[in-house]
């Protein structure tokens, strides 16, 4: 299955393992909503703070109450995993954001460990009437930008696509005509009950606009969950996420300033300074290889044998030495980490260099955890007989199918 979905990447043109990992920056909601809200999107006004002292202060110029304490981090699920606070006095303000800030937030999408929550939004509370879901992905069947939006917003909009599929409508953005009126008018009039005509009118521009600001921030994904109308018939985007596709970041210099480093996994920050691809999974294999088409299907075949990969370390064509070392290193940093499996295709990366760099880095580090190689390739022989004459523990697999068996009879 991840084969295949590989291979409509491959056919895309978008042969990047990155890529096909979904790796986007990802803004904050408060730099999503300044994108908004020059785009002609409205949204609540509020503030960003980064200090409890400053909250107060905020609440003079955010209007209120009631107000609406907001953690900023990348992940999702804030408001169930209590990032998300309504308060009715400037003083419960303070309280809250003495709360949140400073302190790890767990939600559904961050894990046990949770996020550290540097910065909060203070915003204006809306009085919210109607929460639909509205979003903008690429449809990878069409290959077209397509619009998302359901009536069912402000929930988990994956369990209404499950158990209600019929409240989660698209319309397919053809990229020559760009989004049309009609196809808003599609959407909106499927409400039940559609709403009167000045909440149409707002629905219709914010689904205009939510067009542009995707096209011209090469985005993979826009969504706002929840885009409410408030008793006062206004429509408000209340929450903002945005993923800029990171094969376009030479052109978006700008939003490149946006990124924010404290949000990423260390293990991902470091392997990006050492010009490695690192991509953090959730099972409990590490998984080292080389090149795009080669984790994808080592991926595969971890599954299929019962395990699953905690991460990828793709150390591409041209790596040294060095890079292998550090790459082992960061693989080993991992504590979710069972079993490594080196699986390598050696070309121009030859298969000697690869042992010599992981025993650099087994002199460093002690390891704890059992190894399985499989090389093939240029240098094979040599290769092999490093690691081999190593007093490392390896079981060395002769072909992929044989090396998954041993992973998976490791953990
Ligand atoms: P998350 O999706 O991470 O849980 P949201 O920004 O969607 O965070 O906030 C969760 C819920 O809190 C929203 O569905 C909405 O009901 C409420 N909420 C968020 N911001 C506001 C606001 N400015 N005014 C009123 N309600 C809000
Ligand atoms: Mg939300």
């Amino acid at each position: 299955m991840i084969l295949a979905e590989a291979f409509r990447h491959f056919q895309a043109g978008r042969l990047s393992l990155r890529y096909w990992s979904g790796y986007n920056m990802k803004l904050h909601e408060y730099q999503a909503k300044e994108i908004f809200s020059k785009a002609g999107i409205p949204t609540p006004k509020g503030q960003l703070i980064t200090a409890a002292n400053q909250a107060n202060k905020a609440t003079q110029t955010v209007s209120g109450p009631p107000w609406v304490v907001k953690a900023q981090i990348h992940a999702g699920g804030r408001g169930k995993g209590g990032g998300v606070k309504v308060v009715q006095s400037s003083y419960d303000v303070v309280v809250a954001a003495e709360s949140i800030l400073g302190k790890p937030l767990v939600t559904k999408q961050t894990g046990d460990d949770g996020v550290k929550v540097n910065q909060i939004l203070i915003e204006e509370g809306v009085d919210i009437d109607r929460e639909f879901y509205l979003g903008m992905v690429v449809d990878r069947a069409t290959r077209m930008p397509t619009m998302i939006f359901s009536q069912a917003g402000g929930m988990e909009i994956e369990e209404v696509a499950a158990n209600t599929p019929d409240l989660i409508l698209k319309e397919h953005v053809n990229p020559i005509t760009g989004w049309l009126p009609m196809q808003a008018g599609n959407l909106i009039f499927k409400l039940d009950p559609v709403p009167p005509p000045s909440v149409r009118k707002g629905l219709m521009t914010v689904m205009a606009n939510i067009y542009k600001v995707f096209l011209a921030n090469d985005c993979s994904l826009v969504e706002i969950n929840p885009l409410v109308t408030t008793t006062d018939e206004k429509v408000l985007a209340v929450d903002a996420k945005m993923t800029i596709d990171d094969n376009a970041m030479y052109r978006q210099k700008a939003l490149a300033e946006l990124d924010d480093p404290r949000e990423k996994d260390p293990l991902e920050l470091k392997a990006e300074k050492y010009g490695l691809n690192y991509i953090r999974l959730d099972g409990s294999i590490g998984a080292m290889v080389n090149g795009a088409g080669l984790a994808m299907a080592t991926m595969d075949v971890i599954k299929s044998a019962g395990a699953s990969p905690a991460n990828f370390l793709d150390v591409g064509g041209g790596a040294n030495e060095e890079m292998i070392s550090k790459g082992f290193e960061i693989i080993l940093g991992d504590r979710r980490v069972k079993a490594v499996l080196i699986n390598i295709f050696g070309g121009i990366l030859r298969c000697d260099v690869l042992a010599r760099g992981v025993l650099a880095a087994a002199e460093k580090k002690s390891i704890r955890v059992p190894l399985i190689v499989r090389l093939e390739g240029t240098n094979v022989d040599e290769g092999r007989k490093i690691l081999q004459n190593s007093n490392l523990k390896f079981f060395v697999a002769k072909d992929l199918a044989e090396a998954a068996e041993l992973v998976a009879q490791q953990v």
